[in-house]
């Protein structure tokens, strides 16, 4: 996506006011009402704060910030496992979606951003990459020293893959999905947590289809967001259509098809949808998706962007029969036009599910508030020990090595993980201590061996964290002290990962 200063034209979309994330940081005596009200919310006399992503962050040790480089969050361990488990989402769903995952340059010289329109448009959101070694400069073809720039958007990239070989109709649609990063210089003082930021990841998506093929691919992608908004129990969105602004490019005709497309598409949706009439980039007409928080606060994330333009700037053509009719997205039986083939120009979609990963998350920290789903948690589990003894400790150990899928004795095998986050705590502490500060951590299971659970090879599992809201006492119960072997612990933990509970 690459409209002129997007992310100021959002900003203007939506008052700061209303922005959780614009806020200015909080004082001590507000932090302070935040951890007391966090954990008596029902007994508390007013509304209490909504969290703050960035206090949470703080808190849970997900990332941090420098002063060597504003704008671009430092994530730790916690919040990369977070990152990474959002990204392998997408993955795997893009088996189904029938993505492609490639990857592309982060700096391309200049003369692709004059072919793309950025330089024209986009460049004071731009950083300019250049050589500190005179020697070592490129020229242009004028004989000026050449330059880089860092890219704010996967597009154009996408585009030389398309245009690297010839496609033909049969070929389409094509799907690109890149993760990424991305730079975009943002004024200093407008910088904020993961919100506002200069480098940063989308789930970048680009379509590349068939005229005739916008409406499916718009509900493919409609259907992709409401899996996706569904497994993470965000609450309800709306859907919104940006149309024809007054100054725009490409025909007046392939406008009202493609807006007549992506009506059609929302109505099969089944979700909600309005009109900002006029408010589509020049480009192509888009749809954006806006969350509404517990608080009421609007929030935009997914988009979806039809483009008319980029595969023009960029030349690019699949041959198909009857080309005429092809491009007006029509088709024909008549065998005179089909058995004459000719270039068409591709329609080009940008989407992105998430949006900003790094926003996205933002988000999930608020409204998870340390309360991550098994399936997030960075914490999933840790290993208690009741004692220091060697049988206690050895087995916390080997608890944890299978919980983890490592075997310390087969060497010479790469190792298969689970991709699971288990911990050890073999201190010499009481254990009444150990489980409270376990359950303070967020840890979702607290698995506690003793001299009896050797014995038996068994662990005892505390998986109250995971249960619903609506729990029962006696399912409370229950959950507070379950008995199971090691191995039947991986597979609970397991199939509790693989359902995105
Ligand atoms: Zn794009």
């Amino acid at each position: 996506m690459w409209t002129k200063g997007e992310p100021r034209n959002r900003a203007r979309r939506i008052p700061p006011q209303q922005l959780s994330f614009s806020t200015p940081r909080r004082s001590e005596l507000q932090l302070l009402q935040l951890r007391q009200c966090s954990s008596c919310e029902s007994t508390a006399a007013s509304k209490p704060l909504s969290p703050d992503h960035r206090e949470l962050g703080r808190r849970q040790e997900l990332f941090t910030t420098s002063i060597y480089s504003p704008g671009s969050a430092i994530f730790l361990p916690n919040g990369a496992r977070i990152f990474n488990r959002l990204v392998e989402f997408l993955r795997k769903q893009y088996v189904r979606y029938g993505f492609q995952e490639v990857i592309t340059p982060t700096i391309y010289k200049k003369a692709l951003w004059a072919k793309s329109g950025h330089l024209e448009n986009y460049a004071e959101d731009m950083y300019t990459v250049t050589s500190t070694s005179p020697s070592r400069a490129e020229l242009t073809e004028g004989g000026e020293e050449d330059e880089y720039g860092l890219k704010p958007m996967n597009c154009p990239g996408h585009c030389l893959i398309f245009a690297s070989k010839n496609r033909s109709y049969r070929d389409l649609p094509i799907r690109y999905a890149d993760f990424s990063p991305l730079h975009r210089n943002e004024i200093s003082g407008a910088l904020s947590g993961l919100t506002r930021v200069r480098r940063f990841h989308q789930d970048d998506g680009h379509i590349f289809c068939r005229p005739s093929q916008i409406e499916e691919e718009i509900g493919k992608t409609l259907d992709f967001i409401r899996l996706t908004y569904g497994v993470f129990r965000l609450g309800s969105y709306r859907l919104a259509l940006s149309t024809r602004p007054e100054q725009f490019m490409g025909s007046l005709e392939d406008w009202e098809q493609a807006e007549s497309s992506l009506r059609r598409a929302l109505d099969a949706s089944g979700q909600p949808w309005t009109v900002n009439e006029g408010d589509g980039a020049f480009y192509g007409p888009k749809i954006d998706v806006v969350l509404t928080d517990s608080d009421g606060k609007e929030h935009q994330t997914a988009t979806i962007q039809l483009d008319f333009q980029l595969p023009k700037r960029f030349g690019l053509e699949y041959s198909a029969p009857a080309p005429e009719l092809e491009q007006k997205g029509e088709t024909t039986t008549d065998p005179e036009l089909l058995a004459n083939y000719g270039p068409v120009q591709p329609v080009l979609v940008h989407r992105a599910v998430l949006g900003s990963v790094e926003r996205l998350m933002a988000l999930l920290i608020e409204h998870y508030n340390g309360k991550w789903p098994f399936w997030l948690n960075p914490r999933q589990a840790v290993i208690l020990t009741v004692n220091d003894t060697e049988p206690v400790v050895n087995f916390a150990q080997r608890t944890q090595n299978i919980l983890l899928g490592v075997s310390p004795d087969a060497l010479d095998k790469p190792t298969a993980p689970t991709h699971l986050a288990v911990d050890v705590d073999t201190s010499v502490r009481p254990i009444g201590a150990k489980i409270r500060d376990a359950i303070t951590n967020g840890y979702s299971l607290v698995i506690v061996v003793g001299p009896k659970d050797v014995e038996k090879g068994t662990v005892a599992v505390n998986a109250t964290a995971m249960a619903p809201s609506d729990a029962s006492a006696e399912e409370l119960k229950r959950l507070k002290s379950l008995s199971m072997t090691p191995e039947e612990l991986l597979k609970y933990m397991q199939e509790k990962v693989a359902a995105y509970e």
